[in-house]
């Protein structure tokens, strides 16, 4: 029996008919939506690998680590330009001069672009030098942002609530698709669990993957960095997560040649780990290719 006040995955034609698989038969119970950005194409069964630094700090560490993961055979590059950071005294990003430096690293590599944006007050600033618009797990609920960011029609971003269910983050989702833009890419984080903190940052929650596709037709993909916090755990949870069915990672990648990363260093890989991710990823989906045309 469903208790009153209770949101289950029933309510989603409701919270989100835009968005999910019942109100949307066109796509069936397995075809996914691509979302195309600057030529790179989530959701077409290849899984996309973003790599870059938490933080874009300045212009010789960022164009470091955009070589490195460009080096690797990652498909974009991220990095935070506006950092959300848990204590106000902490370094809080670039801003429009890390947005600089990041318009650089793309001309240099042609990698498009992901970079979050936390203000409304910013949103067409960022999106002047954004390919993709990133919505940080901290401002998932922020629906005054959603909707903005929805009304520029750039490609988004949208990193799941720390404390998020599945129907919150695809209501979250529908504010976005509701100012008529679909080109949404969920991004599964990690979460607050009990044992969160203890042995890792985050719980990496996989289990939603399949939820997720399930339930709506967007592409998602994972964030294995900021959902374990530890290096060495990055490779493993990013096979993982694609055994699980996510249409890609997004990943945090430091150059120490140019000094320890201001933020979250201690989850940043080098180039030569990603460089063996992305070969896990392309490999796993050749085979897969192969097997069905086999088939
Ligand atoms: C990030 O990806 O830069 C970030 C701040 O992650 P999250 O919003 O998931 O904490
Ligand atoms: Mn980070």
């Amino acid at each position: 029996m469903k208790i009153a006040g209770q949101v289950t995955v029933e309510d989603l034609p409701r919270i989100c008919p835009r968005l999910c698989r019942q109100t949307n038969p066109q796509y069936g119970e397995e075809q996914t939506r691509v979302v195309e950005v600057g030529g790179v194409r989530f959701g077409n069964g290849r899984p996309v690998v973003i790599g870059g630094p938490c933080a874009v700090e300045n212009h010789d560490q960022t164009m470091a680590v955009a070589r490195a993961v460009k080096r690797a055979g990652s498909d974009m590059l991220r990095g935070g330009a506006y950092k959300p950071r848990t204590s106000p005294h902490d370094f809080q990003g670039t801003g429009v001069e890390g947005l600089c430096i990041l318009r650089i690293a793309r001309e240099e590599t042609g990698l498009p672009i992901v970079t979050e944006v936390m203000d409304t007050r910013l949103v067409e600033q960022v999106a002047g030098y954004a390919d993709m618009l990133q919505i940080g797990s901290r401002n998932m609920q922020n629906y005054t942002l959603l909707a903005e960011v929805g009304r520029t029609g750039k490609p988004v971003l949208l990193k799941r609530g720390m404390a998020a269910s599945l129907c919150e983050w695809l209501g979250a989702a529908e504010y976005i698709a509701k100012q008529g833009n679909l080109n949404i890419v969920l991004c599964e984080r990690g979460i607050k669990a009990f044992a969160a903190g203890e042995y890792s940052r985050f719980i990496l929650d996989l289990n939603v993957i399949p939820a997720v596709l399930a339930n709506t037709f967007l592409p998602v993909i994972v964030d294995p960095s900021h959902a374990t916090g530890v290096a060495s755990m990055v490779e493993p949870a990013s096979r993982a997560a694609l055994e699980f069915g996510s249409h890609g990672l997004m990943i945090e990648v430091a150059d120490l040649s140019t000094g320890r990363p201001r933020c979250d260093a201690d989850q940043a890989i080098d180039g030569e780990t990603l460089g063996r991710i992305v070969n896990f990823a392309r490999g796993r989906h050749e085979r897969m290719l192969f097997a069905q045309a086999a088939a």
